[in-house]
């Protein structure tokens, strides 16, 4: 097994000198051997077929075609001439154009001679045509010994500037095999390789980069793949295994007076049987003895806070204390309400902490949160700070994990000396198979069922040209007591123009509604200010809430049955629906109005389509990671997903699963991969660990 050979620095290859070498490391991260080896082609041209021009289709794919070109003329059009050569093969005609270097091609081209041509073909005026074809004759071409599938590898515009072409990383490639031939080991077991029927890993990396035929590319990139999310998967089971092993837990083992006593005489409301069996799930893992990191994913309105609540109360029945974390001031103070509401008649001593606190409020808790006295504190990120210090912290609740950081997961850590359990609680679907890798280390609870009696919001499509009829809609509800959110999107480049289009619509509704008291919020207002005018519209004082997008998280006015949204077409697809869950909080039936003007890109259609027909978070975050890719979903903090060299994983969930199948399988048989025939997975594992080639990005 020697792998050293692929260790070696990159400038050490024949023909990378020490410009080259710096290009590489900097444009495309490659140090080493082995970094080449794994910089894959991101498509192929595919060469191995050639097509009959009856059989082109119009889905401008680059094709192959042979036949003879029997006629050129030069065409006229708006600026300067285009050269249009007539292409046939025993099948039919086709078109080839050029709008660059026409002399010289007509001075060169043959006419009624074989000619392989090679490109992208266009449909035009019932005819196909291809511009600026790759042509060779098929005397020379036969001469030639050539691969039948080209790779195209990625490239950087300053790559390409200095040369660095396709070709020239094709052939470096070349001899980087010449130099390594035969020196792959194999990086999984005999076990998986048999029962997956997996080429050998030396097969798969020389098919990718020179695919021999379309049947071994596809095997090879099914192996790479594979292998690359299976040691990922194995890295976070591990991991989490490890952390249960290692980080000891409060054991709670009473379910005690706070529990039972809410649980048979002050529940308002009748458990669904998803919360039911989270809570089973989270008393589980907090009677495990390991420390719970737990992530509890509902749907906005599934009703998360009862749960938070319960298991906070499982800390406070076996001596701890619990807190709750939410990103906004006015959600924490919402929790705040609703809690104290919700305990009332049992003696729990809440208290509130935010970043406004006064002095003496904040020298209170302090004391109180020390010497025991406080059971719940519920607060903004003000929690955090290192002189906030509990008794005997024994559960963190996290509102609204995507808001927060791993570094601030890790800061409640060190609010005790063993680690507090830690429920992390999300309303923003994340895909399950996107959650396995962003969150492998957590484990997952899912609310999957809306509590009885909510009548789904009606969405609907409206164009800008129907305001009028919109207006009047609202007109009608305002009229029989509900509430309405007007929102405008707000993006950072056109800010200027955004707080026009906010303040503009909220004079013309101020014009339309002049009866109506209207509550403005937005980002450059003041603080105070806002929260004021939020208050206003949760204590029902204003009828109608025009808003950018600062309404987003969390806010719960049960009255309010409608949600307008501006300019939908500009919102992403989780924001639309973390929007709409604003509304539907109540016994009413409720609305989402989507409003946009007629020029809409096929994106944009695809999210309105799918807020229109669906009201199931999890499928709109489907639809979302398809549109937009992992990275962007969870922003730029976790993107790392993006750092995935060959899989893809959206495309590529069946074989994510599969991968995860295995290492879960595997570790269940044999945690510490010390079996004999595990053993190469541990070597590869180590290795991978110690170059952090493959996933660096996980922290
Ligand atoms: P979210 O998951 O968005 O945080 P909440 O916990 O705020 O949801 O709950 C939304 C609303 O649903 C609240 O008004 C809450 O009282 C109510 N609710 C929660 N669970 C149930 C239930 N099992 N039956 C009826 N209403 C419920
Ligand atoms: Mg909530």
């Amino acid at each position: 097994m020697n792998a050293n050979i692929l260790q070696t620095p990159i400038d050490y290859l024949k023909g990378v000198g020490p410009n080259r070498a710096d290009l590489l490391r900097k444009e495309l991260g490659i140090h080493t051997y082995q970094d080449l080896v794994n910089f894959f082609p991101n498509r192929y041209l595919d060469k191995t077929r050639f097509y009959k021009i009856n059989e082109l289709q119009r889905n401008s794919a680059e094709v192959q075609v042979v036949g003879k070109i029997t006629h050129i003329r030069s065409v006229e059009q708006k600026r300067g001439k285009r050269l249009v050569a007539d292409f046939i093969d025993d099948t039919g005609k086709m078109e080839l154009v050029w709008f660059r270097g026409q002399k010289w091609i007509r001075e060169n081209l043959k006419i009624n001679t074989p000619y392989v041509i090679f490109g992208k073909t266009n449909w035009f005026n019932g005819l196909f045509s291809m511009p600026h074809p790759e042509m060779e004759l098929v005397e020379e071409y036969k001469k030639q010994l050539r691969t039948a599938m080209q790779p195209i590898y990625p490239s950087t515009e300053k790559l390409a500037k200095s040369g660095i072409t396709n070709r020239v990383i094709n052939k470096l490639m070349q001899q980087l095999f010449i130099e390594i031939k035969g020196k792959f080991y194999d990086t999984l077991s005999e076990e998986i390789t048999s029962e997956l029927k997996l080429i050998p890993k030396a097969e798969a990396v020389f098919n990718i980069h020179f695919p021999q035929s379309q049947e071994l590319l596809a095997k090879a990139q099914f192996r790479l793949k594979f292998e690359e999310l299976f040691y990922i998967q194995l890295q976070l089971l591990i991991k989490n295994m490890l952390q249960k092993q290692k980080i000891k837990g409060f054991v709670f083992e009473e379910i005690g007076q706070n529990f039972s006593e809410f649980y048979s005489n002050h529940l308002p409301f009748e458990l669904t049987g998803a919360q039911k069996r989270v809570i089973k799930e989270i008393r589980a893992d907090l009677g495990s003895g390991a420390q719970m990191n737990r992530l509890l994913q509902g749907d906005v309105g599934s009703g998360k806070t009862i749960v938070a609540l319960m298991s906070m109360f499982i800390a406070l029945d076996n001596g701890f204390q619990a807190c709750l974390m939410a990103p906004t001031e006015i959600l924490t103070i919402q929790h705040y309400n609703g809690l104290v509401e919700l305990c009332k008649d049992l003696d729990t001593s809440i208290y509130l902490l935010t970043g406004s606190s006064k002095t003496k409020a904040r020298r209170e808790i302090h004391e109180k949160l020390e010497n025991g006295e406080i059971d719940i504190l519920i607060g903004t990120h003000a929690l955090l700070e290192d002189k906030v210090k509990f008794k005997n912290l024994g559960l963190a609740v996290i509102d609204e994990q995507h808001r927060f950081g791993v570094a601030q997961r890790a800061r409640l850590w060190r609010k005790n000396q063993m680690p507090p359990h830690i429920l992390v609680m999300t309303a923003t679907p994340i895909p399950r198979t996107l959650a396995m890798s962003l969150y492998g280390d957590l484990d997952i609870s899912v609310i999957d069922e809306l509590p009885p009696g909510r009548k789904p919001i009606k969405t609907v499509h409206r164009y800008d040209s129907n305001r009028l009829k919109v207006f009047a809609f609202i007109k009608d509800e305002i009229k029989k007591g509900r509430q309405v959110y007007v929102v405008y999107p707000l993006i950072q480049e056109s800010e200027k123009m955004d707080y026009k289009d906010l303040m503009d619509g909220y004079e013309s509704i101020a014009r339309e509604f002049p009866n109506e008291q209207i509550s403005i919020v937005h980002g450059q207002m003041k603080s105070d200010a806002k929260d004021y005018e939020m208050d206003r519209f949760v204590r029902g004082e204003t009828q109608i809430m025009v808003a950018t997008t600062v309404i987003e998280v969390g806010v719960n006015v049960p009255n309010a049955s409608v949600m307008i949204i501006e300019s939908a077409e500009r919102f992403g697809l989780s924001q639309l629906h973390q929007l709409r869950g604003r509304v539907g909080r109540g016994a009413e039936q409720s609305f989402c109005i989507l409003m946009t003007g007629h020029k809409l890109s096929n994106d944009s259609k695809t999210r309105l389509e799918t807020m229109t027909a669906t009201n199931d978070g999890f499928e709109i975050a489907e639809v979302d990671l398809k549109l937009r890719g992992p990275g962007d979903i969870m922003g730029t903090q976790q993107s790392g997903v993006l750092n995935l060299k060959i899989a893809d994983i959206v495309k590529d969930n069946e074989i994510l699963k599969l991968a995860r199948h295995h290492a879960m399988r595997i570790l269940k048989e044999d945690p510490s991969l010390s079996l004999e025939k595990n053993k190469v997975l541990r070597f590869t594992y180590a290795q991978l660990a110690k170059h952090k080639n493959i996933w660096n990005y996980i922290s």
